[in-house]
């Protein structure tokens, strides 16, 4: 086999080598049944048992109530942006957007189509470095939609913002879901696409209590609707099998590491290998405010772009791979999902040592 290198890139991201090799094994027959994951039907007993268990690993993990929908839908996350204003708010009404990265922006470009959008807060006067610490919100809004990790700009909420009492929270989580604990109860809604912590892109996870699935509209094109995805178990048309599959060995596999604190310690001490680091080194800083960092994309910066592109070369060369970081930010970011070991942040700071003794 090729030998693999540190994989850094934001999504599709890395991940789990197990879980590789069993897709692998299931791939020309899943289990003993002689037909390959992919060509199962999405009607037929054994995948009908494959979505029922990812289903079932996805509640364990995050203790999600029995009032909850668990949904696997397709057109990513960028899809959930316009679903759920449509599915959510009408023209009269107004919906709270908290704004901390170019994801949340998108977000809010879709609301609007549909109804009124507040910010009730941003961090764009600094280049969304940090997460706002107060926030505005309307008196009655639909709902109030925030981003729990910002994968371009390196920061993260370190817990659910404080909404008012009987708001509908949802939050888009594609680039930290199941990377530490989640209570689901403070939640309306949570949606991730799956291709950074949980699998392959193409599929996208949402978990969604029943009085939303009630509330969403009934005028709109039914492949839209929350309501008839819930109401046909994920399965109205071809859900995407391979997809939900792959992301069922994922929750098999972090239930295996210790499940979701399990993550959030090991994030944590390879995000400190690298923060660390970071915070002491006289070429590299981070971007984002210390209160602010994500543990899942660590951006950073030497402060001169072509000091920022030979480290990047080098680094590649090196074998630590999707290290540029996304041309709002410039300089570099290294995403160190779930998957993700902690070798590769030792490796990366003994490299980046040299490079700076190289080049001071
Ligand atoms: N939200 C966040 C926080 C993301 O990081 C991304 C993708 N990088 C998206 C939304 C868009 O996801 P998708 O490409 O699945 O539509």
């Amino acid at each position: 086999m090729t030998k693999r290198i540190f994989n850094f890139s934001a999504g599709p991201a890395i991940l789990p080598v197990d879980v590789l090799e069993e897709a692998r094994d299931n791939m020309l027959s899943l289990g003993e049944t002689g037909v390959g994951i992919m060509e199962h039907s999405h009607r037929g007993k054994a995948f009908i048992g494959v979505l029922a268990q990812a289903e079932a690993d996805c509640r364990k993990l995050a203790n999600i109530p029995d009032d909850y929908r668990v949904l696997f839908l397709q057109g990513g996350a960028s899809s959930q942006f316009f679903m759920v204003p449509m599915n959510f708010l009408t023209s009269q009404e107004t919906a709270d957007y908290l704004i901390t990265g170019s994801w949340s922006q998108k977000a809010v470009a879709q609301a609007k189509r549909f109804g009124n959008v507040h910010q009730a807060a941003s961090s764009k006067d600094r280049n969304f470095s940090y997460i706002p610490k107060t926030a505005e919100y309307s008196s009655k809004a639909a709902y109030v939609h925030y981003t729990s990790n910002n994968t371009i700009f390196g920061t993260q909420w370190a817990t659910e913002p404080e909404v008012p009492a009987g708001s509908t929270l949802i939050c888009d989580a594609s680039s930290d879901i199941y990377s530490r604990p989640i209570d689901v109860t403070k939640y309306g809604m949570i949606y991730a696409g799956a291709q950074k912590n949980l699998g392959p892109s193409g599929v996208t996870l949402v978990i969604i209590h029943n009085d939303l699935v009630k509330r969403g509209a009934l005028d709109i094109p039914e492949m839209l609707q929350y309501r008839i995805h819930a109401e046909n178990d994920s399965c109205y048309n071809t859900c995407p099998t391979f997809g939900i599959y792959f992301m069922g060995l994922v929750f098999k596999w972090i239930l295996k590491q210790g499940g979701l604190e399990a993550m959030a310690r090991a994030n944590q001490e390879k995000a400190d290998v690298l923060y660390q680091y970071l915070n002491t080194s006289p070429m590299f800083r981070p971007t984002a405010d210390a209160d602010s960092r994500s543990l899942m994309n660590v951006t950073f910066v030497t402060g001169q772009d072509e000091l920022d592109a030979r480290f990047i070369k080098a680094a590649q060369q090196a074998g630590f791979d999707g290290l540029k970081g996304h041309r709002s930010v410039g300089g570099m970011r290294a995403s160190i999902y779930n998957a993700f070991p902690k070798t590769g942040c030792e490796e990366l700071v003994k490299f980046m040592k040299d490079f700076e003794n190289q080049n001071s």
